[in-house]
């Protein structure tokens, strides 16, 4: 298949804004690719390179888009930058420039997939002296390959910046079309190793699999989200009586997976943290008994003692250390509270009751000091109940309410367990614009604006704009996520990749013509950056709109 094939379907996508007939599009594409191609091209029409929980990333920085385009097109990186400024996209940009480009088209239209994932999966492992130099070439030699127009999603894409409007939902229903099955399977498989391009693969090779999609081990599984209660009585009418009542521990979320020796263990947005916490790993090798387990977790930093719990901002030290990680394993020491079975030997526990994946996982722990399961009862009655919500809000972050008939709904928020909190008026939101601080701070982002996520079509909607409650270590480490996160530089402001998740508490929410989702948040201050949610776990509209009343 040639690049340009692919290019033609972004072009006819592009024409339409509506999801029925980007699936269509796409329905028919699909049908004809090699299933070894389709799972890249799938990642592709979502503007994407790798799937979502691989480790790697481009790192392809706007000044070397810049020059790999001016390589290519044979001019100035300044004036590149210059029409980039005008034009406000870098795809427009590379297309003037590499239209203007004198030189025969006939080379243009050779440019294959295979050809193009090739040199691409060869970018993230270039680093160090001379990785830009490298990167250059490729980016360049990959431009000049392709038609004007193929230059235009090329760089789109290689920014992180494609607007398709393809999401999970249209690939989905695309991949259902063309190979007769239910969205409702392929969505499930998802859920179980969050990689829409292996599912497609998989699909391809052989549809009849996708009825009964298998977990894998050492593949995190989306994990299943809880809804927010406001009060006992509104918790326990959600699950049902009775409930197990567990304690909320102020952590890491974390899914553990475990094969005889090896260990890995991934947050929930997937990522591996398995070589930032060989404290974890080995308190795991010694407290669990089962050879083969995926089970969930809250990993709880602790006062080198071991006697007090700390907030999560010193735990989140440790997610991002590459060196000195036995160092801070000392500094800030971890305990593990084990609350769900998802695998255990040769059985999934997924179709499972809560009740039962929770016996099995306390066979399969030998408490210790470092890990135990976490502390909870059982019960139909609200004084107990508020007994451990007020030792839940004194020594952690509040309570979970979890049915014990219901089971585990891979990468759903949906109202199996709910969670029972302190504070009411927090939201995560996501930071889609920064705002220049002015004066002395004009080189500094002070303020920025906050968006839900409307679910129907995955779009970030404005909400409000947060400028407090920043200590100086978090807004130097917003400038630098900010940094990494620019699309747009605009007069006032820069317009952001939906990235960055922040949670946030706010005194009331108010119906607002100004932002785009209808409402505005009173007095939003930052609670803390959250490097562990992903955009489309932020608080969506129905959620505002329910907060709202
Ligand atoms: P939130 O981060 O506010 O959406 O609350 C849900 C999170 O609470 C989960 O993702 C877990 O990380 C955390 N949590 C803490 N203790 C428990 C527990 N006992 N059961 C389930 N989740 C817990």
């Amino acid at each position: 298949m040639l690049f340009n094939e692919l290019v033609r379907v972004f072009d006819e996508l592009s024409k339409t804004s509506k999801r029925i007939e980007m699936a269509n599009i796409l329905s028919a594409f699909f049908k004809k690719l090699p299933c070894d191609e389709l799972g890249f091209i799938v990642l592709l029409c979502m503007g994407k390179i790798f799937p979502h929980n691989s480790e790697k990333e481009m790192g392809i920085a706007n000044n070397l888009m810049a020059e790999a385009i001016a390589l290519a097109s044979g001019s100035t990186k300044e004036t590149v930058k210059k029409q980039w400024n005008i034009y406000g996209d870098i795809g427009e940009t590379a297309k003037k420039f590499m239209k203007s480009k004198k030189q025969s088209s006939l080379v243009n239209e050779e440019l294959s997939i295979n050809e193009l994932k090739n040199v691409l999966q060869k970018i993230p492992g270039t680093s160090g002296k001379g990785s830009s130099a490298i990167k250059l070439k490729l980016v360049s030699k990959l431009l000049s390959m392709t038609t004007p127009l193929g230059a235009m999603y090329l760089t789109r894409i290689l920014i992180g910046s494609m607007r398709t409007g393809v999401g999970q939902g249209v690939v989905r229903d695309a991949l259902a079309k063309s190979f007769n099955a239910e969205p409702s399977n392929i969505e499930t498989a998802y859920n179980l190793c969050a990689d829409y391009s292996k599912v497609a693969k998989n699909l391809c090779e052989n549809p009849e699999l996708i009825k009964n999609p298998k977990i894998s081990i050492f593949n995190p599984i989306n994990m299943m989200l809880f809804l927010k209660a406001d009060s006992i009585g509104k918790a326990f009418e959600r699950v049902g009586k009775p409930a197990r009542i567990e304690i909320k521990y102020d952590g890491l979320r974390a899914q553990v997976h475990k094969d005889g020796e090896k260990i890995m263990i991934f947050t929930r947005n997937l990522d591996s943290i398995t070589a930032q916490f060989p404290d974890a790993v080995s308190a795991i090798k010694k407290s669990v008994n089962a050879t083969k387990i995926i089970f969930e977790c809250e990993i709880v930093g602790f006062s080198p003692g071991m006697n007090k719990p700390l907030p999560f901002q010193y735990l989140s030290k440790r997610i991002k250390r590459k060196y000195d990680i036995e160092k801070s394993a000392k500094e800030i020491p971890v305990k593990l509270f084990c609350f769900d079975l998802l695998l255990l030997e040769s059985k999934e526990y997924l179709n499972e009751k809560f009740i039962d994946r929770h016996e099995a996982l306390k066979k399969s722990i030998n408490e210790n000091e470092a890990v135990m399961l976490a502390k909870g009862i059982t019960t139909s009655n609200e004084s107990d109940a508020e007994k451990l919500f007020n030792e839940g809000i004194k020594e952690q972050e509040g309570v979970m309410f979890k049915s014990l008939i219901a089971n585990y709904k891979a990468g759903s928020r949906v109202g199996y367990g709910v969670k029972l909190k302190t504070h009411m008026k927090e939201l995560d939101l996501v930071i889609t614009e920064a705002f220049f601080g002015k004066g002395r701070r004009k080189d500094w982002f002070g303020s920025y604006t906050l968006s839900c996520i409307n679910l129907d079509n995955e779009e970030f909607l404005t909400i409000g704009k947060l400028g407090t409650g920043f200590s100086d270590e978090q807004l130097k480490e917003m400038n630098e996520l900010v940094k990494k996160a620019i699309i747009k530089e605009e007069s006032d402001k820069v317009i952001l990749k939906p990235k960055i998740v922040v949670e946030v508490e706010y005194e009331e929410i108010q119906k607002s013509p100004t932002y785009k989702s209808g409402y505005a948040l009173r007095f939003p201050r930052l609670l803390r950056i959250r490097h562990d949610k992903t955009p489309k776990e932020a608080s969506d509209l129905e959620m505002i709109k329910e907060l709202k009343g």
